[in-house]
């Protein structure tokens, strides 16, 4: 045991003093080995299942090229939170086998070109655009894989649907056809130590666990944890970590 704790605590400093001093020189391929090899670790430390959390590269305001490299470097989910952006990277990148998430704000104008081109939407928080989306997805195509947005802390400035609202909105965008409800995403308020950041993400594995007792689903996705807190978003329940700066480095 005590062999395991010194073990611990070496794996620690290594891995955060590895990770802030030398993310800044690491090129993006470097930069995702690292934070594979830090999901793993957490999965064991947390006792997740190894691979039960994926890594979402999170691309927005970063070029072409750079994406290309984060898929040679064998990421195949990247995201964007700006249909215009997005929509340039996925006609551009239309060769290669990527799986497009969009998480950003959602408006009713861009819900077709967004139902045809992406396979999950994380941001849903209004039944308007989810009905939009589920009329303008085609039959075609699997049912696109959504999740809906959380306002956790019922913040002003942040979309997602307030916890009051989200079992009657659960209820409603479970229903459509061609919608599949995969479970909840959330941008908690800042915190700054790790134990209120897993208190956060908590309380949005608990309102999953509540929807799928009360309405009888099987809701099996929590996207939460970003660049700097993927440590408590993982302990907690995270199963896709959105990821942007910590593998693309600092936006413009
Ligand atoms: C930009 C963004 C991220 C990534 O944040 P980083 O701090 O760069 O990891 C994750 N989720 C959403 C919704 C974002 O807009």
């Amino acid at each position: 045991m005590l062999v395991l704790e010194v073990t611990w605590v070496y794996a620690k400093i290594h891995c955060q003093t590895n990770f802030s001093l030398t993310v800044e020189i690491m090129n993006i391929k470097e930069r995702i080995f690292n934070l594979q090899q830090q999901i793993h670790f957490l999965e064991a430390k947390y006792y997740r299942a190894q691979g039960s959390v994926l890594l979402l590269a999170v691309s927005k305001s970063h070029s072409i090229s750079a994406i290309e490299e984060a898929k040679q470097a064998g990421l195949t989910h990247f995201a964007e939170n700006y249909w215009q952006e997005m929509q340039e990277k996925i006609l551009a990148l239309r060769h290669l086998p990527i799986i497009w998430h969009f998480i950003g704000a959602l408006q009713s104008n861009k819900t077709e070109a967004i139902a045809q081109h992406v396979s999950w939407v994380h941001s849903i928080d209004r039944s308007k655009i989810a009905q939009l989306l589920s009329d303008f997805r085609p039959q075609n195509r699997p049912p696109l894989q959504v999740c809906l947005q959380v306002n956790l802390d019922e913040e002003k400035s942040k979309q997602g649907v307030p916890p009051s609202e989200l079992q009657s909105l659960a209820q409603f965008v479970s229903s459509l056809p061609n919608l599949k409800l995969r479970g909840l995403m959330a941008i908690p308020k800042l915190e700054n130590d790790s134990e209120a950041q897993y208190e956060s993400f908590l309380r949005l594995k608990k309102l999953q666990q509540f929807l799928n007792e009360k309405l009888n689903l099987k809701l099996d996705t929590l996207s939460m944890g970003m660049s700097s807190d993927l440590a408590p978003a993982i302990q907690a329940g995270s199963t896709i970590v959105r990821v942007g700066r910590a593998i693309f480095g600092e936006r413009k």
